[in-house]
């Protein structure tokens, strides 16, 4: 039997946003690989054999599913979003870059998902719609400083930023320190939203301004935009929500 391997994006959690590729081949698979709570969002069937791992065991993981698959089975590892946004795709090559070479012949496929960040502005708009960048605020795998620098800079070059991983409770002073970066480089009505559990029953949006935002707005199922200086918001009527877009030019 030959085994294969393929690196795959569940997309932001609605069952519907799953790409009809990544559904075809979950139907295939012998064996799923991830942190918990993704692979429990694969429906269960008669032969697939389930490995969850914590989330932070991502090389070990990688390295297991490697054996799974040299070994002929057909293996299919989850990440949330798009597995190529700080997610399982970049610790497989790591795995692969540093693994035995029996690895090399194998079979890898990554398939693509919804990533946070634009599951997050279809619902408000088009807050990313001019150019943008996104940063990862957790500093379990580069320093804080890094992160402080790449932030300052964004905001200097005015693109439109994604924070992902905003705050988590082993980490809550991060994102604190973030904003008031950009309390310090933003004008007060800079445009912030933060867009909690996107797509699934618990979602909640919030759209303020740098001035108002509040570490406590965000968690770890929170991603944050904040808008460029051309970011604003459009008024609806009949009680909706205003739009908030990025428009296409600057003069
Ligand atoms: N690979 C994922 C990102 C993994 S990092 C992707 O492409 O979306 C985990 C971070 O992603 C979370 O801390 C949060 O910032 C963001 N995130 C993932 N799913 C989300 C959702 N449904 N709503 C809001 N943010 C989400």
């Amino acid at each position: 039997m030959t085994g294969w391997l393929a690196v795959v994006g569940l997309g932001p959690g609605d069952p519907a946003l799953i790409t009809p590729e990544v559904t075809a081949t979950l139907a295939e698979a012998t064996d799923l690989v991830g942190y918990g709570p993704y692979v429990a969002r694969v429906p269960d069937r008669p032969g697939l054999c389930r490995h969850v791992s914590e989330n932070r065991e991502e090389l070990a993981r990688a390295r297991f599913a490697f054996e799974l698959a040299a070994g002929g089975r057909r293996v299919v590892v989850v990440s949330s979003g798009d597995p190529g946004v700080f997610a399982m795709a970049a610790a497989i090559f790591e795995a692969l870059e540093h693994g035995p070479d029996s690895w090399r012949a194998l079979d890898i496929r990554v398939l693509p998902g919804i990533t946070a960040m634009l599951a997050a502005a279809a619902r408000v708009g088009a807050p990313l719609g001019s150019d943008f960048c996104a940063i990862n605020l957790s500093d379990n795998l580069k320093p804080w400083a890094l992160i402080e620098r790449r932030l300052s800079l964004a905001v200097a070059a005015d693109f439109a930023i994604a924070l992902y991983n905003p705050r988590s409770l082993a980490r809550p002073e991060g994102f604190a320190r973030a904003l008031e970066l950009l309390r310090h480089a933003c004008e007060r009505e800079r445009v912030v939203i933060f867009a909690r559990a996107v797509t699934t029953p618990e979602e909640a949006i919030t759209v303020t301004t740098v001035a108002d935002a509040r570490p406590e707005m965000a968690d770890m199922r929170t991603i944050v935009l904040v808008g460029s200086s051309r970011t604003r918001l459009v008024p609806r009527a009949g009680g909706a929500p205003p739009v908030v877009y990025t428009p296409r030019s600057t003069p």
